[in-house]
């Protein structure tokens, strides 16, 4: 059975720029919904309960159809709420550096042009989805996504994601969702970000 992971800081940890009623909802509600559907829909499926919610993903092609649909959505909601708690933290922003800092920079020309292009994916996708930072093949790339679909079902893995539907900045944005997007990479924390990039290439 998949369990909630606890939130590694308090709701009100990343004020003032995403607020501690939309952590707790977002937390307490959103995320431990899509976990309990999740095992909902595993519930006759033993084997794929022992993989990792990941793994579950990265293998979709090969779920049984009648579940596909609640493993898409709910254990994307699961892997996609999991990631996005480990790369926010209080005293988070400012840009990083190393090996992740220089591969941004060789693959979108400077950290500025990485973060316009992902604030851009994310200010655009239509509806609910999620902006992502992901690298595929060994390289870093941007890319918006609808709902709740994970990037590891097409191969990739993400190392950083923003999400964007309304429950994730309405109580204190209302509709400006850029407003949002601004606000949260001094959320980031890039020490995360550049563990994963690490274990992404291998
Ligand atoms: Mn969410």
């Amino acid at each position: 059975m998949y369990q909630l992971p606890a939130l590694p800081y308090g709701f009100d940890a990343l004020e003032p720029h995403i607020d501690a009623r939309t952590m707790e909802i977002h937390h307490d509600k959103h995320h431990a919904t899509y976990v309990s559907k999740l095992n909902d829909a595993l519930a006759n499926h033993v084997g794929l309960q022992a993989k990792s919610v990941d793994d579950l993903l990265r293998g979709f092609d090969s779920v049984p159809e009648e579940i596909k649909g609640p493993v898409r959505n709910h254990g994307g909601g699961h892997a996609n709420h999991s990631l996005f708690w480990q790369i926010m933290g209080p005293d988070g922003g400012g840009t990083p550096s190393g090996p992740l800092g220089d591969a941004l920079t060789e693959a979108f020309g400077s950290f500025e042009a990485f973060k316009e292009k992902l604030t851009n994916a994310a200010a655009n996708q239509f509806g609910s989805g999620w902006g992502w930072l992901v690298v595929h093949g060994g390289k870093l790339d941007v890319l918006a996504l609808g709902n709740q679909d994970s990037p590891l079902m097409q191969g990739k893995t993400p190392i950083l994601g923003v999400d964007v539907w309304e429950h994730a900045y309405y109580l204190k944005y209302q509709n400006r969702r850029p407003d949002y997007l601004a606000a949260w990479w001094n959320t980031i924390r890039w020490d995360a970000v550049e563990q994963r990039f690490a274990a992404a290439q291998g």
